[in-house]
């Protein structure tokens, strides 16, 4: 048998869940005035080379990359803002009237990782990024809805850290810092931050293996080498979190791994309790200088990326309701006569807008029943020989219980009016679940 590749799995039971999450991603995106992009997913390797940087993990150790039929160097999308950046150019999006440009996508991203509770290899994203705006407030409104989708999915115990690099000349005094910091530890830390040190000492505060490490704790902060307008851009962006009511950390080691990154970077985590050492469930940041950097006119933007592997494992843990009626209507057939006035109904209602299922394997009576709990139908049409002559079926309320005949004619029409009818629960009478 020919099994799934490792670090990917396939998306059975938990589909609901998704459908939950996607749904709430596409109306508060609304909300914000984000609107869907869809770009490939694979690019030309030097996109991400470029973007997100030759020396990070990602692009050092984690692509797929393949040369295809034409001799191009292909690699699937490890991430989705360097995709967007080169959507935005190459489609010209900056000339569009509407400006910033607010676009959010959701789709599979592929990294060549150790695969491990809440890290795949195959993992799906909801991802935004705004084009245009450098004020604070652009910054504070990406955290606020991605804050938002969180409450909309009723998900408690989330944090948003934060933490300010600065732009171009904050970036270099931090470096150097850093550097003069390390000088005298780097000996005794890891491989890969030793090689960090060398190019990019900011990445060995995301180092995994020397985390604890008492160096990497007593580092200096970021927020005390930012330059004046890049502190107040900070202080600017607090207070708009505040006036919008979101709480926030300010985690001084937070610097985040890929090259692009200005000013504004964040993490949204749930607790460890719930989701181990994978906790981040989304990451994000503002990056002032990608869209120059890959030959776009100089755009200031700002983005986050939900991972939405880790996000459902914690919707789980939080009994995320996902339960929706499956059927609106199910008919329970008996006989060859009836499954063909069955098939004539059903069809006029799914035109109709209804959700309408039945047997199709000849179970007997009780079989089809349960099916029909199976398929959480609200209503059962029961029809056999003598509902055909007598122009109606029996239709079962499951919910109330009551069952009643219904004419052929006004099955659709008796269904939608029993669907949409106001409900209450009364307290002094037995109109339970009925119009008083
Ligand atoms: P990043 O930009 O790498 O921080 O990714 C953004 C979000 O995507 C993270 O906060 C995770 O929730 C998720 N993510 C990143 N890598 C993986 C992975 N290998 N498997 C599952 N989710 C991931």
């Amino acid at each position: 048998m020919i099994r799934r590749m490792k670090g990917t799995y396939d998306i059975t039971t938990d589909i609901g869940y998704y459908q939950a999450v996607e749904k709430q991603a596409h109306r508060v995106s609304k909300l914000y005035g984000f609107k869907e992009i869809r770009t490939p997913h694979f690019e030309a390797r030097d996109l991400y080379h470029r973007s997100v940087g030759e020396d990070t993990d990602i692009v050092s150790k984690e692509t797929y990359d393949f040369e295809d039929r034409g001799g191009r160097i292909n690699t699937l999308r490890p991430e989705g803002t360097a995709g967007v950046v080169r959507a935005f150019i190459e489609n010209k999006l900056y000339a569009e009237k509407e400006i910033p440009q607010k676009k959010y996508y959701l789709g599979s991203m592929f990294r060549y990782e150790r695969p491990q509770k809440g890290r795949f290899r195959e993992f799906r994203q909801f991802g935004a990024e705004s084009f245009g705006a450098a004020h604070p407030s652009a910054d504070a409104e990406i955290i606020a809805y991605a804050v938002t989708f969180l409450r909309a999915l009723k998900l408690k115990d989330v944090k948003v850290h934060i933490n300010a690099l600065g732009d171009k000349d904050s970036k270099i005094a931090y470096q150097k810092a850093l550097k003069d910091h390390f000088k005298d530890h780097i000996g005794d830390m890891c491989r890969d931050c030793q090689k960090r040190y060398k190019e990019n000492a900011m990445r060995i505060l995301d180092c995994k293996v020397d985390k604890d490490h008492h160096a990497i704790k007593s580092a200096p902060k970021t927020i005390d080498l930012l330059t004046d307008a890049d502190k107040a851009h900070f202080e600017s962006v607090k207070d708009y979190l505040e006036v919008m009511n979101i709480p926030f950390i300010i985690d001084h080691n937070l610097v985040r791994g890929l090259d692009y990154y200005t000013h504004t970077v964040f993490e949204i985590k749930v607790s460890e309790a719930l989701l181990g050492s994978q906790n981040a469930i989304c990451g994000g940041g503002r990056y002032n200088h990608l869209v120059e950097s890959l030959e776009g006119p100089a755009t200031p933007a700002v983005g986050f990326a939900f991972g939405l592997e880790r996000l459902i494992m914690a919707l789980k843990e939080n009994n995320y309701p996902t339960d929706t009626p499956y059927a609106h209507i199910y008919m329970v057939i008996m006989g060859e006569k009836a499954r063909l006035k069955a098939h004539d109904l059903m069809q006029k209602m799914r035109l109709g807008g209804l959700m309408a299922d039945a047997d199709y394997l000849q179970k007997n009576i009780k079989g089809q029943f349960k099916q029909s709990e199976h398929k959480n139908a609200r209503f059962v049409a029961i029809i056999g020989d003598a509902e055909v002559d007598g122009g109606a079926v029996n239709l079962k309320d499951q919910k109330t219980g009551e069952e009643t005949p219904v004419a052929f004619e006004t099955l659709y029409a008796e269904v939608v009016e029993r669907l949409t009818r106001p409900t209450h629960e009364c307290q002094d009478c037995d109109h339970k679940g009925e119009k008083k």
